[in-house]
């Protein structure tokens, strides 16, 4: 799932537990964060303000690197100079991912990683260059304009390749605790605390029994 680039990123273990192990629990955060996509999303919906096309809950699919997944919204632009043929319409288009996020914008590139990922699907099935895209912070309820160069389509390339290699081997890594855990949606199934011991079954269990 394109998706689990932002899961990824935020933590390789919290991915493996829920694109492996199948692991999820609701929060706040995302139920908040999965009412504001079926809102964007309004399946398959199509509107048009003036030159510009707007697509919401497009499905989306790289050959290239294996993934699908649904654009939050896709703007068509009319650009008869820089833009491609759409099928059914009159004129040239660019083509730009608009992604909603709950939250306010983040210190980390996750949002802007999942965008790429999406302007690189959008690139293969319209045969065209996607260089632009935006992110919508429903906190701050504005849109920011994200420029996608070749250094971070490749790197989201790189990262795909390393989730099919998990996912192949059906491989979950290890707690690495961060501040990240406090955020952590999983922290209740992950038990990062656990981890912090680093002692062995057998330890662990004559500690307990000394304690008694
Ligand atoms: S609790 Fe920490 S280590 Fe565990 S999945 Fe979440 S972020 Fe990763």
């Amino acid at each position: 799932m394109l998706s689990g680039i932002q899961h990824f990123r935020f933590c390789k273990r919290q991915w493996a537990l829920i694109h492996i192990e199948q692991q999820w629990e609701e929060n706040f955060r995302t139920i908040d964060g999965k009412l504001m996509h079926e809102r964007a999303h309004d399946n398959q919906f199509r509107e048009k303000r003036g030159e510009r096309i707007i697509s919401r809950g497009m499905s989306v699919f790289s050959k290239t690197m294996g993934v699908r997944g649904v654009c939050d919204i896709v703007e068509l632009i009319r650009d008869d100079m820089e833009g491609v043929a759409v099928s059914g319409r009159e004129g040239l288009y660019r083509v730009e991912p608009v992604e909603y996020k709950r939250g306010s914008p983040k210190k980390t590139d996750v949002d802007v990683m999942q965008l790429t990922a999406q302007a690189i699907c959008l690139e293969e099935m319209f045969c065209c260059d996607v260089p632009r895209g935006s992110l919508y912070y429903g906190e701050i309820r504005h849109r920011l304009p994200v420029l996608i160069d070749e250094q971070m389509k490749k790197e989201v390339r790189e990262i795909f390749y390393e989730m099919h290699e998990l996912f192949e081997r059906q491989h979950t890594p290890k707690v690495k605790r961060t501040k990240s855990c406090n955020a952590c949606s999983l922290k209740n199934v992950c038990l990062p605390g656990l981890q912090k011991e680093n002692i062995s079954v057998e330890k662990y269990i004559l500690q307990r029994f000394d304690e008694m």
